[in-house]
């Protein structure tokens, strides 16, 4: 799967993406991440590509051209035009299912604007979806384009070393995951759970599963009453 990510800032796109899984998914050859950019992409002889508003107003607005520009460069390379993700506080919030629908595409676009954002007709020639990590203000879209292509790229296949833990994760199946325990079985007088030092699969299944309802209901009670009316349940 490929990631293209046309920012101001491609160092610190690929500097944090660099690490850990993601890190080792590129060296494997599963997902490729390439930081475009965009002030490559400016006629402009001092390299700007931000100007003032019209009409007035705080701050900077990053200029049309270059970022269409730079866009155009990767739909020529792949030779179509890819999907592109805008991340703006504006944006639909995303979620697990989000993620889930764009792991399957073979191209991913994102579009991190910064300053006071993008010319809008930028966006309107480019931009097929509108993403947001949360209700909040950041001064760029790297950290959320960073957030997007982390979890897309843990549903890629092969790159969990482990494809299971990916479907028993939080949200994979509606509810957040059931609490984990590794060595020592006693920590400080706190027990490990007795079943889970059973070996009794079944039951071990059956106490996760309670768990994890036990926790979503405590901690979301939005995602608990949607998975229950799902599930017609009423444990
Ligand atoms: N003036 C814009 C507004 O009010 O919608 C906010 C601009 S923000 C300072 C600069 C850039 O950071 C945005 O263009 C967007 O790419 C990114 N950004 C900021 N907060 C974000 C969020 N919660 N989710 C996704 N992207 C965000």
């Amino acid at each position: 799967m490929n990631f293209y990510v046309l920012t101001l800032f491609p160092d610190m796109i690929m500097d944090g993406l660099r690490t850990s899984i993601t890190g080792r998914a590129m060296e494997a050859g599963l997902i490729h991440i390439e930081a475009v950019n965009i002030r490559d992409f400016t006629k402009d002889k001092h390299k700007h590509v931000d100007d003032y508003p019209y009409g007035g107003g705080a701050g900077m607005l990053m200029q049309a051209e270059p970022v269409y520009l730079s866009y155009e460069s990767i739909a020529e390379r792949i030779g179509r035009k890819p999907r592109v993700i805008f991340l703006t506080p504006q944006g639909k919030t995303f979620n697990q299912d989000m993620a889930k629908e764009f792991a399957l595409e073979e191209d991913l676009v994102f579009l991190c604007g910064h300053y006071e954002g993008i010319d809008e007709r930028a966006l309107e020639s480019i931009v097929t979806d509108y993403v947001s990590i949360g209700d909040y203000v950041l001064t760029g879209g790297e950290l959320p384009a960073m957030v997007v292509i982390d979890s897309v790229s843990r549903l890629v296949p092969g790159v969990l070393n482990n494809d299971e833990s990916a479907q028993t994760e939080s949200f994979s199946d509606g509810l957040l995951e059931y609490p984990q325990y590794t060595r020592p079985a006693n920590y400080k007088g706190m027990e490990v759970p007795e079943v889970l030092l059973s070996g009794h699969h079944g039951n071990i299944e059956k106490w996760r599963h309670e768990k994890s309802l036990e926790r979503t209901k405590k901690y979301r009670p939005d995602l608990y009453e949607k998975y229950m009316a799902e599930n017609n349940n009423n444990s």
